[in-house]
């Protein structure tokens, strides 16, 4: 599919459904891994800015644009993109579908209790979530964690500490999750918890 370059930043251009599906479909045939980023312009701005973050942003499955501001860009470039998606609600999208589709889902990230909050809000909303585990994210950012949270073998993990920390983390890590479908969330966690 085609993608529109956002000053460096490969963003695709996809439309919500054709997105899922892919997914959806990468997730059931336990290939792969899948990276997904949701890329709003402070996203876009610290890639310009850091070389490192810009690389694990280029490591990406998947930069789908969040917020308006990507999509008034693109416009500008006289190359739209089809669809905003954004974070907070894909979050709740592959909830639904990992309560319909009995797959487990992984919080990892935001202060301590926050998760496990998010969690238990997350379970009166889609009843038959199965949880992997919850972490808080500031507890270590490095192997023992990573691999800890691997070992619970979650379908979906939710990486909730912020751009740019949350997209080096998967790309340093997600080598430990061969078919994980794994995305930074950003404040998330702190959201659906209050
Ligand atoms: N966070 C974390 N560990 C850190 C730094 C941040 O878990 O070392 C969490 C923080 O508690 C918050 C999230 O990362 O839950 C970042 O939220 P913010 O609203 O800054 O992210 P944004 O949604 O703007 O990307």
């Amino acid at each position: 599919h085609e993608k529109l370059n956002v000053v460096g930043i490969p963003i695709d251009n996809l439309k919500r459904e054709k997105f899922l599906n892919l997914v959806y479909q990468e997730l059931e045939q336990k290939q792969k891994n899948i990276f997904i980023v949701t890329a709003n312009p402070e996203i876009i701005m610290n890639a310009k800015k850091s070389s490192s973050y810009r690389e694990a942003l280029l490591q990406a499955d998947f930069i789908i644009p969040d917020g308006t501001g990507i999509i008034k860009a693109s416009n500008i470039l006289g190359h739209p993109l089809q669809e905003k998606i954004t974070g907070y609600d894909l979050v709740h999208t592959f909830l639904s579908y990992a309560s319909e589709n009995r797959k487990s889902v992984y919080f990892y990230g935001a202060k301590e209790g926050i998760a496990v909050e998010a969690i238990t809000k997350a379970k009166e909303l889609y009843p038959n979530l199965q949880v992997a585990g919850t972490k808080n994210g500031y507890a270590g950012l490095g192997k023992e964690v990573a691999e800890e949270i691997a070992s619970a073998k979650p379908d979906f993990v939710f990486v909730g500490l912020g751009a740019p920390l949350q997209e080096k983390w998967i790309a340093s890590y997600r080598h430990l999750f061969p078919h994980s479908v794994l995305m930074g969330v950003g404040g998330s966690f702190d959201v659906l918890s209050g």
